[in-house]
């Protein structure tokens, strides 16, 4: 029996995870579940899988979950805040955790979870972006256990050697080849695209997410958080990681080999096919996906992303090669862009002018420890609420 933590248990990757846990109750049970504000929904997850803990944003929604439970005949016990957070990711009665709160409000209790040896299912890739080595180094610290969620990554997981160490010369691998539908402006006159409402940019083609992911992926930031997130965990330089435009979202990434091979992980694009090969890893097991029809979709395309349409990409990039506090200030000029941008306060066009002017504004410097991460994405945020103001 693998006891499970799932850090926004109310969002899209959450409910997903539910969903895959639902069909094997004989090998897993809910130890905690957190929400934000969702606390309606949170009390019937409770109600269905009986977790011994759930966490919430604040004392007021504590206290009305407490209300819902009660009314329920419920003892999970009520908690709320960050470090509730971290206590659910770190606790002795949890062996897995499902990092799936969005943005960086989720890096403390990945964290938490890395430092405590937990096996980590890390759909928060901003959590890693903005950390990097130091999410790495606490990882191979306590001994922990890091499986990508993100579909590319675990698809690129899934095409690599057993026995992968972050090196890919090691093992003739070339390049990590990430694949990216290319959201719902692939097509759209550039010319338009400062026009675009919140609800174009959150409508994607192919797969059904959170709307803060949805925006990254219209601007392909969301891309660009990847080729980052692929740098962590292969170990690979930016030059081996490539972008592919492949609208059909069926390919989920591959890995180009020495010999000429290149290896591609299929399916329909569903979490639930992601989240059963993490949470079973080494085993397989029911997720609950349909089948892949390969002849109802008939056409696989490819082509290479135009950086003109999306900066986000190549803004990205730059953060890489740049280093250091490069992708903290990126990621959080990003968050706080995307944002006022789903609260209508700049066009869409706006996000990736923002991102570049913090960039161009705050210096690389040296990101240590968590004290200096947690100053430069302060140091980012500010920036970008001066620039809209
Ligand atoms: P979502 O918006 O649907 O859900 C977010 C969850 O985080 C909710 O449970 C919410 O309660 C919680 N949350 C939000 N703000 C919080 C805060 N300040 N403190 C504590 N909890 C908070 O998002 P999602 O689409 O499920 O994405 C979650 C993460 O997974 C993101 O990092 C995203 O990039 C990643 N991801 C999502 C998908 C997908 O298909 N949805 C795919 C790949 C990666
Ligand atoms: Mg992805």
């Amino acid at each position: 029996m693998q006891n499970i933590t799932i850090l926004g248990s109310t969002g899209s990757i959450g409910v997903s995870t539910l969903d895959v846990l639902a069909l094997h109750p004989d090998r897993y049970a809910v130890y905690a579940l957190t929400a934000h504000t969702r606390i309606q929904q949170l009390a019937q997850q409770c109600a269905q899988f009986k977790p011994q803990v759930a966490v919430v944003g604040n004392a007021d929604s504590a206290k009305e979950l407490s209300r819902l439970l009660l009314a329920k005949g419920l003892t999970t016990e009520v908690t709320y805040g960050e470090q509730a957070l971290c206590d659910v990711a770190s606790a002795s009665g949890c062996d897995t955790v499902m990092a799936a709160i969005v943005g960086a409000a989720g890096l403390a209790s990945s964290l938490a979870a890395a430092h405590a040896g937990k096996k980590i299912l890390l759909a928060n890739k901003e959590a890693l972006v903005m950390s990097g080595q130091l999410f790495i180094d606490a990882v191979r610290s306590s001994g922990a256990t890091l499986l990508p969620i993100d579909s590319e990554h675990n698809a690129v997981f899934q095409c690599l050697p057993e026995s992968y160490q972050r090196d890919p010369a090691a093992m003739g691998v070339v390049k990590i080849l990430l694949t990216a539908s290319g959201g719902p402006f692939l097509h759209r006159s550039v010319e338009t695209l400062d026009t675009v409402t919140p609800a174009e940019a959150v409508a994607h083609p192919t797969w059904v997410m959170g709307r803060k992911i949805s925006v990254d992926s219209a601007t392909m930031m969301n891309k660009g958080l990847e080729v980052i997130e692929a740098h962590w965990l292969f170990g690979a330089p930016a030059s081996q990681i490539d972008v592919v435009i492949h609208p059909q979202s069926v390919i989920h990434s591959m890995v180009s080999y020495i010999d000429g091979s290149v290896l591609a992980q299929l399916g329909n694009p569903d979490m639930r096919t992601p989240i059963a090969y993490a949470l079973a890893y080494p085993e397989r097991i029911a997720s609950g996906v349909v089948p892949l029809d390969l002849t109802a979709i008939g056409q696989l395309q490819f082509t290479k992303p135009d950086l003109n349409r999306f900066p986000c990409l190549k803004l990205a990039y730059d953060a890489l090669l740049a280093g250091g506090s490069a992708a903290t200030v990126l990621n959080a000029a990003n968050e706080v862009a995307v944002e006022a941008f789903l609260n209508g306060k700049v066009g869409f066009r706006m996000i990736d002018q923002l991102i570049a002017r913090t960039m161009d504004k705050l210096p690389v410097s040296d990101v240590t420890d968590i004290n200096s991460l947690l100053e430069q994405d302060q140091l980012a945020r500010s920036a970008v609420r001066a620039f809209i103001s």
